[in-house]
């Protein structure tokens, strides 16, 4: 494959400066792989660093966690262009490819005790200059990247849901949904959605999905919820305890992003119930943790990134076990990014993706 020595790319350099520019193409080391991008997906993550927010820039006492300049995004698919001599003999030229979103260093307790998403250091493609991520031509997954080969025929809008779908799977997992389960799905955007075909090959009992998007619900209704409720125009805690004799929802999935989506779950959530806290929220939640503890004996789980789930969501992708259909809403040329980013914040749409 011919590779040019530039590409265009969209650099970071500070909160609000964000430019697309002529930059080098990355150079590929002897464990490395370069991928031609073919689409590259926008996070929540993205467009918050794409904000002065604290977490990411600093500031309020803490350090930031992005490391300017740097090309965001990490939900990239692409075919391999060139490989380092020492990269796993799996992967060839022209492979299509997808990459977890961190590379973990290898050497931390959590990597080397196998939870290699917890990692330490925690980088993650898109935030770092030494990590460059997909919205650009070209990019490259170091040594340690964990990298998978997808088919060829599998449709660029459905391909671009496998890294965010995969973080959808883990947090169904972290549930332990059973048949006899009712739960209740607080979050219908793209992570959401992405939870209903994995929920729905639990087989729960009841799967209710809430959101204040009626046309999320909608979209979740269409992928196999029983029952949707907006809270913003009924009661959803009343709904769901008068579905369930009054004793409440067996499993709780908090995907919105909203603080107030935490006291709604301890509401209505049965005794003894899972709640399992997925979303990156807006800001901190307060509430009396007796609830979880002396009134409910409640277990409570996090969830964070995609372990091991790469490949089962692959599989249900291409079988269609995991429903796709309009979850990527837009695609951009990358020359319109300020048009993408500013659409990834519309609660209109879903996922939005630029095209290099
Ligand atoms: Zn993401
Ligand atoms: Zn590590």
């Amino acid at each position: 494959m011919n590779i040019p020595k530039t590409m265009r790319a969209l650099v970071a350099y500070g909160p609000g400066k964000y430019a697309l520019e002529q930059v080098p193409v990355p150079e590929v080391g002897p464990e490395d792989i370069l991928l031609k991008v073919e689409g590259c997906g926008i996070c929540a993550g993205d467009v918050k660093a794409s904000h002065p927010v604290a977490r990411f820039w600093g500031g309020d006492g803490m350090p930031g966690f992005c490391e300017p300049p740097f090309i965001p995004g990490h939900e990239f698919i692409g075919t391999i262009a060139a490989m380092g001599g020492a990269v796993s003999d799996e992967f060839h030229i022209g492979d299509r490819v997808a990459s977890e979103q961190i590379v973990p260093c290898g050497k931390c307790r959590y990597c080397r005790e196998g939870k290699y998403w917890l990692c330490g250091p925690h980088n993650v493609y898109g935030f770092k200059s030494f990590l460059n991520g997909g919205m650009a031509e070209y990019v490259r997954l170091p040594r340690g990247s964990r990298n998978y080969v997808i088919p060829k025929d599998l449709p660029l809008e459905k391909a671009l849901l496998v890294e965010p779908f995969a973080c959808s799977l883990h947090g169904v997992r972290q549930g332990r949904v059973t048949a006899d389960d009712v739960v209740v799905l607080a979050g219908a955007g793209t992570l959401g959605l992405g939870m209903i075909g994995p929920l729905r090959r639990c087989n729960p009992r009841k799967l209710i999905v809430l959101d204040m998007v009626d046309k999320r619900l909608e979209k979740a209704r269409e992928f196999g919820a029983d029952l949707v409720i907006n809270p913003g125009k009924e009661d959803a805690v009343k709904k769901v305890l008068d579905l369930t004799e009054g004793y409440g929802c067996d499993v709780y999935l908090e995907v919105t992003g909203h603080p107030s989506a935490v006291q709604q779950g301890l509401d209505m959530i049965c005794k003894g119930g899972r709640f399992v806290e997925f979303s990156v929220m807006s800001g901190p939640s307060t509430i009396d943790f007796s609830i979880i503890g002396d009134a409910k004996e409640i277990t409570m789980r996090g969830s964070q990134l995609s372990p091991y789930c790469f490949e089962p969501v692959i599989r249900s992708i291409v079988d269609g076990s995991t429903p796709t259909d309009g979850v990527v809403s837009h695609m951009y040329p990358l020359e319109q990014w300020e048009e993408a980013f500013r659409m990834a914040e519309d609660r209109s749409a879903f996922k939005i993706a630029l095209i290099p």
